[in-house]
């Protein structure tokens, strides 16, 4: 028995070397580009025996709902080394099957694609921008084999190509060292600007970042843009103490901003892909363009190398869930916002205002008063651009885990000021230390265990209770005080039953828009959205004027008489006003020191 398995092993062993690698070599071209459509074609060679598995992603990194990249791809076809067709046959919506072949394979497809931002594709007579799930049919089972890429870029058009993915001495051919890394590199081919700059790593290395911008822009506001986001980027790595050490040593910025791109920023380990729907550049959209590049710049670190478990490696037949999105994605909000105060882009006011807001969602939003933000970062799956056609009821179960993540970041960072004599700095760069630098994946566990190394491990124990696992944030008061920020309930004294938005229903009547949700005394007392509100007290009621003019006479605890009717039901229910809530926040004066570690050039 032993000696004839150590036989088949070593059979084995000698089996395994003896077969090639396969490789795959993917070439697009676009000579359809103003119908916006690629043809690829994906050859493989020394391609494994038995039937071969070809499929479209159906989710993209960064992007964590379901997006089903397959209804963009027809005319698929297959053919041998001689240009003999073979069979390919679709098995599901977005696999193929190819169950007899030799060798060498070449798959034919058209791709379309017309929307310019982070997860899709965008080609047309200015440019093809790529992202990699969208674009590429993949081979199940091959993620490790080298892949070599060749863009052919239409005649005249003057395109150049914009990317991470490994170059060589052919400036339209490219190369990645598997799967994982190809989706990973959105590349742009148009005519753009593209400047490098160098900055040392703390540990004397070298690394090159370049910036394209496929735009209409001044010479003289592409300077100064280019100035900027290497002021972003300097300011960041303070926060780290060091750069991220790059793939290939360099960090390329991909910026597309054209009147018909949709807004986006998606971020990559080695660049970021940034989409900003606006005409001609000018310095006016500075603030526009620096706040989408600081926050996708930030995600080089936390997210990309300061990496949720259940997220890696990315899953790309299927939406990826995780637990800490409200990290990831809300102290990457908070942070993008910090930093281009502190690197002197935005007033101290500026940014407490926004926190202001933010607080404001957080305290009123029922996503963030009944659910935990873990609940909020797997709800990602269905709410980041996930779409469907019937209604949802996100107005009562979800708040962003970016602004529900912000406000952790915020309170958790004024805690560790106020009370340990430390900052959130010191627990991003103890993230860093222990999981994004060393490539070890972390969960909410881990966060809570280096939250306890920098403090101690009740406080983290009892942080994550009651902000993380639970929806206790109600101590936040002292700390926002302790530096110099005054929160105020803008709406203090005046009735109102929440902030609701008013529409007019099929009939002509008043309606409830948005806003009556789960804690508000219009959602309390049983009334809901498209509810017709015909009388208050029994006067009717002919316009949303009626309803604010009656609320602002009206006393805080008074009950009133709603005549409301809605598909066919009428009828009268009492309604108990409230205070309205309007939470924001304003520099005090007296509190300089402290404001200026928080906000001020560090
Ligand atoms: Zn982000």
């Amino acid at each position: 028995m032993t000696r004839s398995l150590t036989l088949l092993t070593a059979l084995g062993l000698c089996l395994t070397t003896a077969r090639a690698q396969t490789t795959l070599d993917y070439s697009l071209s676009f000579s359809h580009y103003m119908h916006h459509e690629a043809v690829v074609d994906l050859t493989v060679h020394q391609a494994p025996a038995g039937p071969l598995t070809f499929r479209m992603s159906r989710s993209s990194p960064g992007r964590y709902a379901t997006h089903e990249f397959g209804k963009n791809v027809y005319d698929i076809s297959a053919k041998d080394a001689s240009g003999n067709p073979l069979q390919i046959r679709q098995v599901d919506g977005d696999v193929y099957e190819l169950p007899q072949h030799g060798s060498t394979v070449t798959v034919e497809y058209t791709l379309f694609g017309d929307r310019t931002d982070g997860t899709y594709v965008g080609i047309d007579r200015t440019h093809a921008h790529l992202n990699m799930p969208g674009t590429i049919l993949w081979l199940a089972g091959q993620d490790k084999a080298p892949i070599k890429i060749t863009f052919q870029a239409p005649e005249g058009l003057h395109w150049a190509v914009a990317t991470q993915l490994v170059p060589t001495a052919d400036p339209f051919v490219f190369t990645a060292p598997g799967l994982q890394y190809l989706m990973d590199c959105p590349t742009e081919l148009s005519d753009f600007r593209m400047a490098n700059f160098e900055e040392t790593n703390t540990d004397g290395k070298k690394l090159t970042f370049r910036v394209s911008l496929h735009a209409d822009i001044s010479d003289d506001t592409w300077k100064t843009l280019v100035d900027n986001v290497r002021k972003v980027v300097e300011e960041e790595k303070k926060v780290f103490g060091e750069y991220a050490s790059y793939d290939y040593g360099t960090y390329t910025f991909i910026l597309d901003a054209n009147a018909w791109a949709s807004g986006d920023g998606m971020e990559h380990r080695n660049s970021t892909c940034i989409t900003l729907p606006m005409g001609k550049v000018t310095g006016d959209d500075m603030p526009r363009i620096l706040d989408v590049v600081a926050h996708e710049f930030f995600h080089s670190w936390n997210v990309k190398r300061i990496r949720p478990k259940a997220i890696e490696p990315f899953n790309f037949t299927k939406s990826d869930m995780c637990d800490e999105l409200w990290v990831a994605e809300g102290f990457t909000q908070y942070y993008g916002n910090l930093l281009l105060t502190r690197a002197g882009f935005k007033t101290k006011e500026e940014e407490v205002s926004l926190l202001g807001n933010y607080l404001n969602a957080f305290l009123q939003s029922p996503g963030s008063r009944f659910f935990t933000p873990i609940e909020s970062s797997r709800r990602a799956v269905f709410t980041d651009a996930g779409v469907s056609i019937d209604k949802n009821n996100f107005a009562n179960t979800f708040l962003s885990y970016y602004v529900y993540g912000a406000n952790i970041a915020c309170i958790l960072d004024l805690h560790l000021r106020k009370d340990y004599n430390k900052t959130l700095d010191d627990f991003m760069k103890a993230l860093w230390i222990h999981y994004g630098k060393v490539a070890r994946w972390y969960d909410v566990q881990d966060l809570e265990t280096t939250l306890a190394g920098l403090t101690t491990a009740d406080y983290a124990r009892a942080f994550f209770a009651n902000y993380v696992y639970g929806i206790h944030h109600d101590d936040w008061q002292p700390y926002f005080a302790a530096i110099g920020v005054q929160v105020s309930n803008d709406q203090q004294g005046k009735a109102g039953w929440g902030n609701v938005t008013y529409a007019t229903d099929d009939s002509g009547h008043v309606a409830i828009g948005r806003g009556c949700v789960r804690g508000t005394a219009l959602y309390a007392a049983g009334l809901d959205a498209g509810d017709a509100i015909l009388s208050l007290d029994g006067t009717p009621v002919r316009s949303a004027h009626d309803i604010s003019t009656f609320l602002s006479t009206a006393a805080i605890g008074k009950t009133v008489q709603v005549g409301f009717s809605n598909r066919g039901i009428s009828g009268t229910l009492p309604v108990t006003l409230e205070e309205r809530q309007e939470y924001e926040a304003k520099i005090a004066a007296g509190f300089e020191a402290q404001q200026q570690a928080w906000l001020g050039a560090q």
